[in-house]
């Protein structure tokens, strides 16, 4: 056995009904004085009750998906107006997404901390990668800077995610995990906490589609989707990832939906040339296949089963194969050509039987 290996930074406080708390905590710790909230649409009542005892000096609302490089401008002008000292974002991917493009542009010498409190199973909150979009080109980085310090986990705050979002935010941390077995920098580390990962949302999320307003099962979904970030961030983006950035960019389709569409797929054509992933996978899916324990899964939850509802325009298959072959991460466990992808993509974008 012989890998590099790197654990990033970062406190967890994980607590139902504790955020508040948690947060308080937190900012006391920071010796934070001037703190602005990032929160928008369902997460901002969440964020006005779990932060009220905190010194906020600004609460930011204007929160869009895939951070619009204009939104960040004006979020980073707001913070430096009210000489904010934390950021405290609250809400799915997006949020914390904004508090990174935030400290991103943050003076070296006067780093701004984020405080992430996630309200999805997205796992922005648990990696250093920044996203930012303009002109309908999305960019990534990896900066350590911008990964939150302390991530505080309340499942109490996802009861009100609708099942349809829970089901598809749940499968894109899935999707983490799985991916994360063959990734760049895959390791027997990331590997470890993926197959946990795994059990944990195999466990967890049939209960939050059975009983939504049952915390078990919603705390086992947020477990499961923070070991799924640990290893998504350190085991980097295999062809999964790859495939749904360049449809998320090419045809602006929902994030977690697409995910959860095209992930069937991708097991399917990769654990064949992968016998141990697959192994792993199926143990911790407790199926006698890999591809076995996500279909037995996806049928439990009534997951989104096709690119089209998504709203992708069949006659993109062919330019959407050919960008993800030119982004291919190095290493996937089979060789992927044009011809194999776009057979993929078709299958998902039909909702045929994945092969
Ligand atoms: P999101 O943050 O846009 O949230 C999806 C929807 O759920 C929104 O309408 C939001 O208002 C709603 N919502 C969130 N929490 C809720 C709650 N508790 N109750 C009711 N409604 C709630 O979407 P997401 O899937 O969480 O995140 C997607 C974004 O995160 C994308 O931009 C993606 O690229 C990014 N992302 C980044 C990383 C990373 O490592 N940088 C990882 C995963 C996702």
């Amino acid at each position: 056995m012989r890998f590099v290996h790197d654990t990033l930074p970062q406190r967890v406080r994980f607590g139902s009904g504790e955020a508040a708390e948690h947060l308080a905590a937190e900012i006391a710790e920071l010796g934070a004085a001037r703190v602005m909230v990032i929160a928008s649409g369902s997460s901002r009542e969440l964020a006005e009750r779990i932060t009220a005892g905190l010194p906020v000096v600004h609460r930011h609302d204007e929160v869009v998906m895939h951070v619009p490089v204009e939104v960040a401008r004006r979020a980073r002008a707001a913070a430096a107006a009210h000489d904010v000292d934390v950021l405290v974002a609250v809400g799915g991917g997006s949020a914390t997404g904004l508090a990174k493009a935030v400290a991103l542009d943050a003076p070296s010498d006067a780093p701004l901390p984020i405080i992430a409190v996630p309200t999805t199973y997205a796992g922005s909150e648990a990696t250093p990668v920044w996203g930012m979009t303009e002109a309908g080109t999305k960019t990534t980085g990896t900066e350590r800077r911008v990964l939150p310090r302390t991530v505080v986990y309340d499942a109490a705050l996802t009861l009100s995610l609708s099942v349809e979002l829970s089901v598809a935010s749940g499968l894109n941390a899935l999707a983490h995990c799985v991916d994360s077995m063959w990734a760049p920098r895959t390791d027997p580390i990331n590997q470890a906490l993926s197959a946990e990962g795994v059990r944990a949302l195999r466990d967890g999320l049939p209960q939050v589609a059975a009983e939504p307003e049952s915390l078990p099962g919603r705390e086992q979904a947020l477990y499961g989707a923070y070991l799924s970030a640990v290893a998504f961030a350190s085991a980097g983006s295999g062809l999964h990832h790859k495939i749904c950035h360049v449809l998320g960019g090419m045809f602006n389709l929902p994030h977690a939906q697409t995910h959860a569409v095209v992930l069937p797929h991708v097991l399917a054509f990769n654990a064949p040339a992968a016998p141990d992933a697959a192994a792993r996978l199926a143990a911790a899916f407790d199926a006698r296949s890999a591809n076995e324990g996500l279909a037995l899964l996806r049928l439990r939850l009534d997951a989104p089963r096709t690119l089209r509802e998504l709203g992708m325009p069949h006659e993109g298959v062919g330019a959407a194969a050919e960008a993800v072959v030119a982004a291919a991460p190095a290493g996937n466990p089979r060789p992927i050509t044009v011809d194999e992808i776009a057979a993929l993509l078709d299958a998902a974008w039909e909702g045929k039987e994945p092969r």
